[in-house]
């Protein structure tokens, strides 16, 4: 069952003269209670839009989300309860920490502002850093500049985990740091979901970090979903041409089980006043007529369980197969 749903979630930021940064663009998925949805993509796809619009850290334009079957911002989950049960871990380690509150007091500070105790937040926040690794006799009264980066970011683990949320948003959480750093701190990220029950959004450029934690991986492309399934089926058989340009640049993929197709060339995604139809036209080594002039649904293509979806004319829905290039699509 799903946790959060994303219905037609928009995002728009107007710049003046006409142009629109169409960050967020009609984007639905769901993620599954317990799972660890991944977001790849390319920076400027509306990975992180994304995440702060399901953090509500700002308001969407269109669409809606539920959390666990009720409108977030509805009547039965206000955005403070919402609040408390979504939490984020941003890249820069230091974004969420207050410089002059002690490791202890920063963990504990959320959970006073809910009307907890001063005296049970700072028991709850020494447990917490005992949980995420760090020996609270050492670490609760230090200052974030104490610590290094890996040990800030057990630190905001541990403070988003300080609400009892039942959803993580991690935005780049393990890219600042050291490869040997990254490694522990995805153990402890997977440790942490099975004890407390978490349910994760990892977002990353890193595709190797993203196969190695999450259950489904999604794929954005200038403010939409063009490919979404099991993390192995789609590393292993993308169906979309720029999933499969992504992982052909992937550095440590089997050479024999690369897909063959070329690396992305032309230009980055620009989301101010994306391409008509495919937005991935103009790069997509696969490009007919059609993809110019209609945009592709997200259909159901080949997977065990009916779940995987990609949005491209050339997929014949149900298959697994692409049309012959050749055959222009009705
Ligand atoms: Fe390429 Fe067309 Fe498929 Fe878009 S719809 S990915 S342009 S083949
Ligand atoms: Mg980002």
């Amino acid at each position: 069952t799903p946790l959060l749903q994303a219905k037609t979630l928009t995002k728009h930021f107007p710049l003046g003269g006409g142009a629109v940064v169409r960050a967020v663009d009609g984007v639905d998925f769901a993620v599954m209670k317990g799972e660890t949805l991944g977001v790849v993509g390319e920076s400027g796809c509306g990975k992180s839009t994304t995440a702060r619009v399901v953090m509500q850290l700002i308001p969407q334009d269109k669409g809606e989300m539920l959390f666990d079957g009720e409108i977030v911002g509805g009547k039965d989950l206000t955005l403070k309860e919402y609040r408390r049960q979504a939490q984020m871990v941003f890249q820069d380690s230091y974004a969420s920490l207050n410089p002059r509150l002690t490791i202890e007091d920063s963990i504990a500070f959320g959970p006073t502002v809910h009307g907890v105790s001063k005296a049970n937040a700072i028991l709850k926040a020494r447990d917490l850093l005992q949980r995420v690794g760090l020996d609270p006799a050492r670490f609760a009264a230090r200052y974030p500049h104490e610590l290094s980066g890996g040990q800030r970011q057990r630190v905001n683990i541990a403070r988003a985990l300080a609400l009892g949320p039942r959803l993580v948003i991690l935005d780049e959480a393990v890219s600042a740091l050291d490869k040997s750093v990254e490694a522990q701190v995805l153990n402890l990220l997977a440790d942490l979901r099975e004890e407390f029950g978490l349910t994760y959004i990892f977002i990353s450029h890193d595709l190797n970090v993203v196969r190695f934690i999450s259950d489904r991986v999604m794929v954005m492309y200038l403010g939409e979903v063009v490919e979404i399934g099991a993390v192995e089926e789609l590393y292993n058989d993308p169906r979309h041409p720029y999933t499969k340009a992504l992982l052909s640049a992937m550095p440590s993929m089997d050479p024999d089980n690369r897909t063959m197709e070329a690396p992305l060339t032309g230009d980055p995604p620009n989301p101010i006043n994306p391409p008509e139809g495919c937005r991935f036209h103009p790069r997509c080594p696969h490009a007919q007529t059609i993809c110019s002039k209609a945009k592709p649904a997200l259909v159901v293509t080949a997977s065990e369980d009916g779940t995987r979806r990609a949005a491209c004319h050339m997929e014949i829905p149900g298959s697994g197969h692409s049309r012959a290039p050749s055959l222009e699509v009705a």
